[in-house]
């Protein structure tokens, strides 16, 4: 599975990446970015986790086409 981060919406509160450091990584400018482009199965329950905890929902499943 894909996850994306919605720039535009992200405050850079660095949630996800606490909560899933191996997906998420916040960059100098503080918006967060996806490192990985599927996330590993190990990593999902983490996903969920950043996607509930993130203040500003801008983070979100990329569902299959
Ligand atoms: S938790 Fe949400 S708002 Fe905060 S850095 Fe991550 S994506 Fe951005």
């Amino acid at each position: 599975m894909k996850v994306r981060v919605n720039e535009d919406m992200c405050e850079g509160h660095g949630k996800c990446q606490a909560a899933a450091p191996g997906v998420f990584r916040l960059r100098d400018d503080d918006v967060s970015e996806v490192i990985v482009d599927e996330v590993p199965a190990a990593d999902v329950e983490k996903v969920e986790r950043a996607i509930r905890l993130c203040p500003r929902q801008a983070i979100a499943w990329v569902k299959p086409a």
